[in-house]
């Protein structure tokens, strides 16, 4: 029998990199599983098709995590579909560096409203349907843990992830749903690509801090959410779990 075999999951953000990774892993133990995207439905379409020709159940749902509409619409929507939901990943997110002089408002916004608020909307969407086993997964980021000069309004909504983890795992806990963030580190995704993250001096700068020496894989994150989402972790919750080579 497969990990999470009769779960129902919710991957936020599953068109591409570290989603698209973790909504196939979550399907390959057996889950069926709702891709959500906001706009790249093409890549949301791939990552079901290539779940469904693995003999995989999947549906790709369109929604702005930080509309509450929305989310409650892709909450709803993904019980309508399988009738349950015992997973949620909170994967969406966003990211812009620089120094804060060079920070608008518009990006502060744009950051704190996908990586924060559209991990309390969409929590709290699901709560209507999860229940005893229920497991929330927010993906954060390493870079809580090193604070590095010019992310200030990045790690600042990560941080915020941070918290509202540990908070509601212990709001959540008499509910027996458990509530834990992995940290990636530098992982080699579309979004991380587009920013021209991969192959700068930041890359070259993070890999020397790295015992393990190379940026990650969006694989090297999927199956820490397999373990996190499993019966395997049934008595670990608001875990802040570092996935990032020892960095
Ligand atoms: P990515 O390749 O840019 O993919 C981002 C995903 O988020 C896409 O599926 C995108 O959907 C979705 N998204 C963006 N805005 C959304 C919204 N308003 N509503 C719903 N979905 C939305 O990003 P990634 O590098 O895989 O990062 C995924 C997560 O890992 C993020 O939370 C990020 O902060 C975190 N992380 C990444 C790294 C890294 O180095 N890559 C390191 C640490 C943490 P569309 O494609 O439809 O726009």
């Amino acid at each position: 029998m497969a990990k999470l075999d009769g779960k129902v999951a919710l991957v936020t953000g599953g068109s591409k990199g570290i989603g698209a990774a973790i909504a196939a892993a979550l399907a390959a133990e057996g889950a069926r599983v709702v891709v959500n995207y906001a706009s790249s439905k093409a890549g949301a379409d791939a990552v079901v098709a290539a779940i469904r020709s693995a003999g995989g159940e999947a549906i790709a749902v369109q929604a702005d995590v930080s509309d509450a509409d929305q989310a409650q619409a892709l909450v709803t929507r993904a019980v309508q579909e399988f009738g349950r939901l015992d997973v949620l990943v909170n994967n969406s997110g966003v990211y812009e560096m620089g120094p804060l002089e060079q920070m608008t408002q518009d990006q502060y916004r744009r950051m704190f409203d996908i990586n924060v608020l559209g991990v309390l909307l969409t929590t709290q969407a699901a709560l209507d349907h999860l229940g005893e086993g229920g497991s929330v997964i927010n993906v954060s980021s390493s870079i809580t843990t090193i604070a590095p000069a010019n992310s200030a309004v990045y790690t600042g909504s990560k941080g915020a992830v941070d918290a509202i983890t540990r908070v509601l795992a212990k709001e959540l806990g008499p509910r027996g749903i458990r509530v834990n963030a992995i940290l990636p580190g530098m992982v080699e995704t579309e979004g991380s690509i587009a920013a021209g993250y991969i192959g700068s001096d930041m890359q070259t700068g993070i890999v020397a801090m790295t015992p393990l020496g190379r940026v990650g894989q969006p694989d090297d994150i999927s199956g820490v959410a397999v373990f996190l989402a499993s019966d395997d972790a049934g008595w670990v919750t608001g875990q802040l779990l570092s996935a990032s080579g020892g960095l």
